[in-house]
């Protein structure tokens, strides 16, 4: 396909992206970023994903959880703060008390029929830029009708499973692709492919992401790579850098962990740890 442009993520492009810090700015220069997720045993994702928020660089970060995950996140986490819903188990209502300069949807959200409520009228009166993962990836596979309610640049992550959820099977990696490019176009939205070789779709483009192993395949590194691209966001990154930006940050610092971590025995927290290397390593 002639139309179509591929452009490759190496360490050259990713410099081209990173804005300094100025020696004068403060916390309020970064954004104030929202992490929405979390069920009852599945609090982690949100610990991890608002910890990788801050790393990337956001000024600051909220997490929106139900109750039961209260004290272990403020315990786990204390930089973070912390809002919880009206529910003990699940988010049943997402209410807010400020206006986000990013948000990341869906780790660890789980499906169930208040929390869908509850996705679909936040996604009615939300005017902040959207990161939207996991299960609110499945939310949208299941109720279609929602996509048309996510901010032009929303930035969608899906793993394989998550991704056929949302367009079908599909043949081979090139009707895949095909798929998805059709996909963006007509929701306008961002497509994190994550795998092996994460590619992000844009419409006809394509970037294709040059860092990461397996070391990976392993739970909670996709929660991490929602909170570094909302944190990115939050900073101020436009969407298409924070998704592309965000992906070889995140592979980068597992190239750095796994030297110390070996591939078995990396944990997505490792992901966390190195991202500062990871900014490093781009000098
Ligand atoms: P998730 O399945 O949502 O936890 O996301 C997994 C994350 O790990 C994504 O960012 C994938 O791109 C990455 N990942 C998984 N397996 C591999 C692999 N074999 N090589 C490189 N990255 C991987
Ligand atoms: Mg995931």
């Amino acid at each position: 396909n002639t139309e179509t442009k591929a452009e490759l993520i190496r360490k050259e492009e990713a410099l081209t992206f990173y804005q300094p810090r100025e020696k004068y700015s403060n916390k309020g220069h970064f954004g104030h970023a929202l992490i929405i997720g979390g069920s009852y045993g599945k609090i982690g994702a949100v610990t991890l994903a608002s910890k990788a928020t801050l790393a990337s660089g956001a000024g600051l970060v909220t997490a929106y959880i139900p109750k039961c995950g209260y004290q272990v996140i403020q315990s786990a986490f204390p930089e973070a703060m912390v809002l919880t819903d009206v529910d003990e188990k699940m988010i049943t209502n997402i209410e807010l008390n400020f206006e986000p300069t990013a948000i990341g949807i869906g780790v660890g959200l789980g499906t169930e029929e208040k929390t869908i409520k509850a996705f679909e009228t936040f996604l009615k009166s939300n005017k902040s830029p959207l990161v939207v993962d996991a299960d609110g990836l499945n939310i949208l596979s299941k109720k279609k009708a929602l996509i048309k309610l996510l901010p032009e640049g929303t930035i969608l992550t899906p793993h394989p499973k998550e991704l056929e959820r949302l367009i079908g099977v599909w043949k081979d990696d090139f009707d895949k692709l095909k798929k998805v490019k059709t996909y963006s176009k007509k929701h306008q939205v961002i497509v994190v492919i994550k795998g092996a070789n994460t590619i992000t779709v844009l419409e006809d483009k394509l970037y294709i992401n040059t860092t990461g192993n397996p070391g990976l395949a392993t739970g909670g590194t996709g929660d991490v790579l929602t909170g570094i691209i909302t944190g990115l966001l939050a900073q101020g990154y436009n969407p298409l850098v924070s998704a592309i930006f965000g992906v070889y940050l995140h592979g980068k610092s597992a190239d750095i962990a796994v030297e110390k971590t070996g591939y078995q025995s990396l944990f997505a927290s490792h992901v966390v740890e190195f991202l500062g290397d990871a900014y490093l390593d781009l000098f």
